[in-house]
């Protein structure tokens, strides 16, 4: 029997906020434990929270950049467990009334159609802190420094058929997020997880089968990794007769397999009730629409004003607009530089290539766009080659100084001196006499050695065209 592949998607975003979400401890990544605690967030008896009306701020952007409706009457509701990471004894969640509901994402689907995933809701809830697992011995330590950092928990609706399909949605949910600068979706630093549940189905039986859910998957290329792994052991399972359980499942990166963690807790076992001691958050109609105002320029938009504006190959804008600091980055170099192509290729190619063995942003590395426009400049000039350009700009990277000062520093500059280049030629003539007679006996390739001979002589420095032309001078006559 043919069976459909059923998935839907529950991400976890960080907002970036400066502070927590119910008290004022900073909301910062840190290595050293539970350096980021206060009573508040450490769940010590009598204190009460007190709603960030920045996190409330970015809940409402998502939404809305998700295709949300917005509830203007929403609360926060006790989703009460016990478990050491949740100090108070509950965990604060949207439960019944999500800030967002009723969104859409278009993605591609595998045959690059065009497809619309439902996002169900999209509600606000504090983290818990972590358990570390210590190595040897049975005990586990408890970090809070995570525990009532503001997240956004973002549940799709049974949409997505295939791993392929939850990729394309997770890179697109996430290219968003980093465009609404809501979070910085850092997977490695688990400011975005994701849990999938997974069902299969007879082809065109419409109800859903059993679903597992899968949680702890570190990338994107884990998260298609594990939803292959499960669809395939859940097809094996159906095929043999057997009922699939519904359980919660936890990708193991070590073996590429997954681990039976729990049975799955249903709703009511939470024994959800609204939260007696904060506030209803009450937004108005034109909290809503000064928000969408507010929205920044997404980026298939901004890659198609790239296509007409600039006149950008489609490939350059996608790459490009592929992360909004990379875009901004661009955008800041043509108001000093307008020709939108050179500078694409050099932000596409060497820019990048330094961004990501360094692994850092464009915003946080020191070679600004004033620097790369600096190197740009100098290539027309003729001050310096394209080659050595490339080598100046790993070097102005990599130091944080100014391509200038590189140059300048190492001798770099293009040597345009004819009498200089002359005597190079001449040597390279002598020391070339074969080359030399070939050309003159109609071999054209052997100028073209020549040329290279000469600029091997002179480190890449000699202008190739002035080369060329007194080449031609002499040998020619
Ligand atoms: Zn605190």
């Amino acid at each position: 029997m043919e069976y459909e592949v059923v998935i839907g998607l529950e991400v976890h975003v960080e907002l970036l906020t400066k502070s927590k979400l119910f008290c004022c401890c900073p909301n910062r990544f840190v290595a050293e434990p539970n350096i980021n605690t206060c009573p508040g967030c450490l769940g010590f008896p009598g204190v009460l929270p007190q709603l960030n009306s920045e996190a409330v701020r970015h809940a409402l952007t998502a939404s809305l950049a998700l295709n949300c409706e917005i509830a203007l009457y929403s609360y926060f509701d006790r989703k009460n467990y016990f478990y050491p990471d949740i100090p108070k004894g509950y965990q604060l969640s949207q439960f019944f009334v999500p800030i967002g509901s009723k969104g859409f994402l278009i993605i591609e689907d595998d045959n690059g159609k065009p497809k619309t995933v439902r996002i169900g809701r999209v509600h606000m809830e504090e983290d818990a802190g972590k358990l570390v697992h210590a190595i040897s011995g049975n005990t586990s330590l408890v970090d809070y420094n995570r525990a009532g950092v503001p997240l956004i928990e973002i549940v799709t609706e049974p949409d997505l058929r295939s791993p392929g399909e939850s990729r394309r949605y997770l890179e697109q949910l996430k290219g968003i997020l980093q465009y609404t600068r809501v979070s910085d979706c850092k997977m490695e630093e688990g400011s975005l997880r994701c849990d999938a549940n997974v069902s299969l189905r007879p082809m065109g039986c419409p109800d859903l089968g059993s679903k597992t859910e899968l949680k702890n998957m570190n990338s994107f290329k884990a998260v298609e990794k594990s939803l292959e792994h499960e669809i395939k052991r859940q097809r094996d399972i159906l095929r043999s007769g057997k009922e699939v359980i519904t359980q919660t499942l936890r990708w193991d990166e070590g073996s590429q397999a997954t681990i039976v963690m729990r049975g799955k807790l249903q709703a009511h076992d939470y024994r959800c009730f609204t939260d007696p001691e904060l506030a209803p958050i009450e937004l108005t109609e034109e909290d809503v629409e000064k928000a969408r105002a507010a929205l920044p320029e997404m980026a298939d938009v901004r890659a198609a004003r790239y296509v007409n504006e600039y006149d950008l190959p489609e490939y350059d804008a996608g790459v490009l607009t592929s992360s909004h600091g990379l875009a901004d980055y661009f955008e800041s170099c043509l108001e000093l530089y307008n020709n939108p192509k050179v500078t694409s290729n050099w932000i596409i190619g060497e820019f990048t290539a330094q961004l990501n063995s360094t692994g850092l942003e464009p915003d946080q590395c020191s070679f600004q766009p004033k620097d790369l426009v600096e190197l740009l400049l100098m290539i027309d000039q003729k001050l310096i080659s394209g080659k050595i350009a490339k080598d100046v700009l790993a070097k102005a990277f990599q130091r944080g100084t100014s391509p200038r000062l590189v140059v300048e520093e190492e001798g770099l500059l293009q040597i345009s001196d004819q009498s200089e280049l002359e005597k190079v030629i001449v040597k390279v003539i002598s020391e070339n006499p074969d080359s030399v007679e070939n050309y003159r006996g109609g071999k054209a390739k052997s100028l073209g050695f020549l040329v290279g001979q000469v600029m091997k002589e002179t480190e890449g420095k000699a202008n190739p065209r002035l080369v060329n032309e007194l080449l031609l001078k002499i040998i020619g006559s």
